[in-house]
């Protein structure tokens, strides 16, 4: 995703590839209205859908 330029990756230092939500900042509650605004033009994160790779966010859905 990231090759096609369609996903982006944040803060991956408080955000580990294989860390869950009890360890990831971008899982906290206080990141909901940033997921919010992600999700409202589409775009998927990996830590809401699968619990993991928290700082990835990407414009494909998953199947
Ligand atoms: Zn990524």
């Amino acid at each position: 995703m990231h090759a096609w330029g369609i996903a982006y990756d944040f803060d991956d230092t408080e955000n580990r590839l294989h860390w869950g939500a009890d360890r990831a900042r971008l899982a906290r509650p206080e990141y909901l209205p940033f997921w919010g605004i992600w999700e409202a033009e589409g775009w998927v994160s990996l830590g809401r859908t699968r619990n993991r790779d928290w700082m990835h966010v990407q414009a494909a859905r998953l199947d």
